[in-house]
């Protein structure tokens, strides 16, 4: 497979564990992603050994701060040798601008995508924070601004995805979490999609992340997983 489709999150804070899984799966197979957890306990090293043993590496930092800030820490990011990084939409035109400027300072550029609103965020509580909009809304305004602003995509859940590629075209990189394979338990997700259902609604990537990593045998869900997808 040249271009896996999963990418696996791996949430735990002990860098040893982590390297220890990556021994278990395949950069043929799969993609890493690596969250603020790790990159916070175990630093950009183990990014590093990632990307040398060949994994294609989603940096998962949110970053969310003055445009300069952003603009350096995504270029310091694209150092590390890393496929893809990401960037809160909130932080507005200039700071989506300026992630794009650190990118390209990069000799190859990563993907650079854009979080909207966080799923975890309902529209009260976008009203708490004085945003008398919809989540799908407010999702939308973002992504729109984050693609004007020169990212490469989104990431949204596969629910969002199919009017995301409808309203964006067939270049706008989706990257959607929440994915349970049929019959694998929810964990703590609420709104969850097949892997092969959200290729359907357009995603690019599936992020994935205990299906796999909690797994007696990684390798075996990763090949079953892909194998769903064709
Ligand atoms: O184990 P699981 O498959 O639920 O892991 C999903 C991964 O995707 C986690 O790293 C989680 O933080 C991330 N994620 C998510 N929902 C979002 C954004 C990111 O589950 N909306």
């Amino acid at each position: 497979m040249s271009d896996p489709k999963v990418i696996i999150a791996l949430d735990t804070s002990d860098p040893n564990q982590a390297l220890e899984f990556s021994k278990r799966v395949s950069p043929e197979l799969c993609k890493l992603k690596v969250g603020k957890e790790l990159f916070t306990s175990a630093g950009p090293h183990l990014v590093e050994s990632l990307v040398n043993q060949g994994f294609d590496v989603f940096l998962d930092l949110k970053f969310h701060d003055i445009p300069h800030t952003v603009k350096q820490a995504v270029y310091a990011a694209t150092q590390l040798g890393i496929w893809m990084v990401n960037v809160h939409a909130l932080g507005g035109e200039a700071m989506l601008s300026a992630a794009r400027e650190g990118a390209d300072m990069a000799g190859r550029r990563p993907f650079l995508i854009a979080v909207t609103i966080l799923t975890s965020m309902s529209d009260r509580d976008l009203q708490q924070i004085g945003v008398n909009q919809t989540v799908s809304e407010q999702v939308a305004r973002l992504a729109q601004l984050s693609l004007d602003s020169g990212l490469d995509g989104l990431v949204c859940s596969a629910l969002e995805a199919r009017i995301l590629r409808e309203k964006f075209g067939p270049s706008a990189l989706l990257v959607t979490p929440g994915i349970r394979p049929e019959g694998a338990s929810a964990d703590d997700q609420q709104r969850i999609m097949t892997p092969h259902q959200a290729m359907l609604e357009g995603s690019n990537y599936l992020v994935i992340g205990r299906p796999i990593t909690q797994s007696q045998d990684p390798t075996q869900a990763l090949v079953e997983i892909n194998q769903s997808l064709v």
